[in-house]
């Protein structure tokens, strides 16, 4: 099959090449002809090396769709055939931590695929633990619709569910790009009333705010936001907080803009070590979670899309054709404001 390899030896460090079918492995394996695929942030992080957990000569990719062609013995939830989106994280459903949801940290997965293990930018991919790892898309979802669940969109609603959100909460999010916009999606779907998108790209706040993901706007570009939180929240600060754009000022915002005693969600990614100034928040009371995600809610987010309360649709700015995969990781690479994702056919 085909494939696209990262491999430090690579000139460009990927290439678009010749690789083996996968096959069943392990009799809970299940084999995935991939319809569609994309690209995401981490992959670009593991071609610049900020991946320790990564292996060299893999298949990058773990944001997918496609059909079960092949599954193991002891796979009972598939059969060939079955239209599915895959989790991002591969799970066992066993260990101490499956069996608390803390998926992410499961003794025998993790971030295997497109890291550890070939994964999803191929025409064909293996899938460990296939019952746990894949979700039976609903009749009437598509590929389309289906393929940020595993990935961007269950972060986004892990965040809001960090962020343990009521009936007409104010909902800061930091970052309007495709995490922090399935953030307000989900805050949404969970009540909040008043959610603010905080962006300097404003491409991405004006689609937030004319899709309604977002009540109000701010790029701090142009406009203090603490002044303007305080002003749409009378003075209270947010309820709670979302910080998805992983820079040292967005996470200075972050505990600036919560009033006391709210909940803050980190899903951003950091380079570098942050710096919480604990004598000048004493007093405030603020709970912070950090969060790689724990994607257990594919089959919710699926039945939500089903029933049209939850669409990321928008988010496919770009398709390319697999066989395009190489230009489409240079075009990632620098994308241009207007784009949020792209979907590899
Ligand atoms: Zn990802
Ligand atoms: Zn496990």
């Amino acid at each position: 099959m085909k494939a696209l390899v990262y491999n430090n030896e690579f000139k460009n460090k990927i290439e678009y090449t010749e690789r083996k079918d996968p096959v069943i492995e392990q009799n809970s394996d299940a084999i995935v002809k991939v319809t569609l695929s994309s690209i995401c942030t981490s992959d670009l992080h593991i071609i610049n090396g900020f991946v320790p957990r990564a292996n060299n000569d893999i298949v990058l990719g773990h944001e997918f769709v496609g059909e079960v062609v092949e599954i193991g013995s002891n796979v009972k939830k598939l059969k060939i055939g079955d239209r599915v989106a895959a989790n991002c994280i591969t799970f066992c459903g066993d260990c101490y931590f499956c069996k608390k949801g803390f998926i992410n940290n499961c003794q025998k997965g993790g971030w295997e695929l497109g890291c550890r293990i070939d994964g999803c930018q191929a025409e064909y991919v293996r899938v460990p633990y296939a019952d746990m790892g894949l979700s039976k898309l609903p009749e009437n979802v598509t590929y389309e619709n289906a393929l940020f669940v595993g990935d961007i969109l269950s972060s986004g609603y892990f965040a809001a569910q960090m962020c343990e959100i009521n009936n007409n909460d104010s909902v800061a999010v930091i970052g309007a790009g495709p995490v922090g916009l399935c953030s307000m999606m989900s805050a949404r779907h969970m009540g909040a009333s008043n959610i603010i998108a905080i962006d300097i790209n404003d491409y991405r706040l004006k689609i937030a705010k004319e899709n309604n993901f977002a009540d109000f706007i701010i790029n701090p570009n142009r406009e203090n936001v603490e002044t303007s939180i305080k002003e749409i929240t009378n003075n209270i600060g947010a309820d709670s907080v979302i910080e998805a754009a992983g820079d040292k000022s967005t996470f200075e915002m972050a505990w600036k803009i919560a009033r006391p005693n709210a909940n803050v969600g980190i899903v951003a990614m950091y380079e570098e070590n942050q710096v919480l100034p604990l004598p000048l928040m004493y007093g405030k009371n603020l709970t912070f979670k950090t969060g790689g995600v724990d994607a257990i809610y594919c089959d919710k987010l699926l039945n939500l899309i089903s029933e049209s309360k939850i669409s990321t649709d928008i988010l496919i700015s770009k398709k390319f054709k697999l066989s395009d995969i190489e230009d489409a990781y240079k075009f990632f690479k620098y994308k241009p404001d207007d784009c949020f994702k792209i979907a590899i056919y």
